[in-house]
């Protein structure tokens, strides 16, 4: 359970809160409260009330929406890989086509897809914190 979870790493249903992602109340009296999103939080400073539940939706929208667009690049990574290996059959012999693919796969999966998801994943949370509306009492 305090395990950070990967919001992007499982399916969002719509219109149930699943993921536990941690998110931040800012509060305009200046405390900063950490929770979870859907979570009920009461600000330590001043005693507001603040409803994540609304936000914690929207984030799994977004999870929902980020996690399609990787589907789509896994494909795009397929296409790419397998278009460079035809490249360096063509050019080089089959060898190079087998090296070639098997770099090109690493790169794309193992950095630039793992670079996009951490950037996503930073951008839906950042976007996040900053709507978390105040809700007195
Ligand atoms: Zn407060």
């Amino acid at each position: 359970m305090s395990s950070p979870r990967d919001p992007l790493e499982r399916p969002a249903p719509v219109g149930k809160v699943r993921a536990a992602a941690p998110i931040v109340v800012r509060c305009p009296c200046g405390t900063e409260t950490r929770a979870t999103a859907g979570q009920v939080v009461r600000c330590p400073g001043c005693g507001a009330r603040y409803d994540t539940e609304e936000q914690a939706r929207m984030l799994n929208t977004a999870a929902a929406l980020a996690q399609r667009r990787f589907k789509l690049l896994g494909r795009v990574g397929v296409g790419v890989v397998g278009l460079l290996g035809l490249l360096a059959l063509s050019q080089f012999g089959p060898y190079a086509m087998l090296g070639v693919a098997v770099a090109a796969g690493a790169l794309w999966y193992g950095v630039v897809m793992r670079w996009l998801k951490k950037r996503t994943i930073d951008g839906t949370v950042e976007r996040f914190t900053a709507t978390v509306e105040p809700k007195r009492r």
